[in-house]
């Protein structure tokens, strides 16, 4: 079983007038899975795990991703063809990066990220539609990809696991958040920063900021709560799921 939840994290400090938040960890990883971490202006995390059926993806990163994606199938003695399913949480262009070298997986969207993910229609948050003025995305066209999609929280057996997606509409309109092997990622569903922990979907970055406060808010009912230890935004920022989250989150 998975066990991305390094100890030895960071705590913030707490001051006078400033909220104790949260504390973040980075991801770490045990046998039959692999974290990697891609680059750009905020480090973006692709999960790797082994199943009896080959490999599935949780998000594809950004800069660099496919040599930080091949490391991480290197280590799990696997190559992108073993790669069968990949899971999005959106289709922003800091997760999907790897896109090319796993082409021949199975995509899986929530069914209003389709359109946005092969190019059809664009992301409505403000920051994603200047900087695709200035640099399109390299996105995916509908023929170079198989892309699946679910209307509804879905659970899919891969093997002997079982990966439950949710629906989280918001931070775009068919964000999703996953559970797999005790950790729950939830994309950009929620955001951590140094200055206020952890907390919903960032605003400049979000089509519609208050549908994904509310996603948020509604997820957490509908989770198997007992079986989550971690949850991680996608951004490598995790932290085990405890009371403390659930308030910063919803701050
Ligand atoms: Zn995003």
């Amino acid at each position: 079983m998975s066990r991305l939840f390094a100890k030895g994290f960071s705590t913030l400090t707490c001051i006078a007038l400033v909220a104790c938040a949260a504390p973040a960890s980075r991801p770490s990883a045990a046998v039959g899975d692999v974290v990697a971490l891609s680059g750009g202006p905020n480090t973006s995390m692709v999960y790797l795990g082994r199943v009896a059926t080959g490999v599935v993806a949780i998000d594809l990163g950004w800069w660099g991703a496919e040599r930080s994606f091949s490391r991480a199938l290197r280590e799990l003695r696997a190559s992108p063809d073993d790669v069968t399913d990949v899971f999005l949480t959106h289709s922003h262009r800091d997760h999907i990066g790897a896109w090319r070298l796993v082409r021949r997986s199975r995509f899986h969207v929530a069914g209003a990220e389709r359109a946005m993910l092969v190019g059809e229609r664009r992301h409505g948050g403000w920051i994603p539609r200047v900087v695709e003025r200035l640099k399109r995305s390299d996105l995916p066209r509908q023929a170079q990809v198989d892309v699946r999609t679910f209307s509804r929280d879905t659970s899919f057996v891969l093997g002997g696991d079982t990966l439950f997606a949710y629906v989280v509409p918001g931070h775009t309109p068919g964000s999703a958040a996953y559970l797999f092997r005790g950790t729950l990622f939830l994309g950009d569903a929620a955001t951590y920063t140094r200055w206020s922990g952890f907390g919903p979907a960032r605003r400049g970055f979000s089509d519609d900021p208050q549908a994904a406060a509310r996603s948020l808010d509604a997820l957490w009912a509908r989770l198997p709560r007992a079986t989550i230890r971690t949850v991680c935004t996608a951004h490598a920022k995790c932290s085990p799921l405890t009371p403390e989250l659930l308030a910063d989150i919803k701050r």
